[in-house]
């Protein structure tokens, strides 16, 4: 029986639309992420997922280009959750790695770097 109350998955897939506007919102199209947007959201949600690459200007650089497919300098909430993916396959592979005897993902070191 459904439940009118959102499952936390479902929370959870919320909480990635909402903080994405939270940043697209900030300037030009009011739907996608400027490089400064992008920048922005990796510093403060992404802060401890990608640690390392929020110090380094040209990595973060390298980054927005690999998912910038259509080269509009600009990435479409589609665009951004090419990234979403591959951080959430590596959380996973990390999660196994840091607790290695099974999937009580809630022992071990967690994910961030
Ligand atoms: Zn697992």
């Amino acid at each position: 029986m459904a439940t009118k109350t959102p499952s936390q998955m479902e929370r959870s897939i919320n909480t990635i639309i909402d903080v994405f506007h939270r940043h697209s919102r900030k300037e030009g199209n009011d739907d996608t992420l400027s490089k400064k947007e992008f920048k922005d959201m990796v510093r403060t949600d992404l802060a401890t997922f990608l640690k390392k690459e929020k110090r380094n200007e040209a990595v973060i650089n390298d980054i927005l280009e690999d998912l910038d497919t259509n080269l509009d300098n600009q990435l479409s909430f589609e665009e951004c959750m090419m990234l979403m993916a591959k951080l959430i396959f590596a959380c996973h592979e990390a999660l196994h790695k840091n607790n290695p005897r099974g999937h009580d993902h809630s022992h071990g070191k967690g994910c961030g770097k």
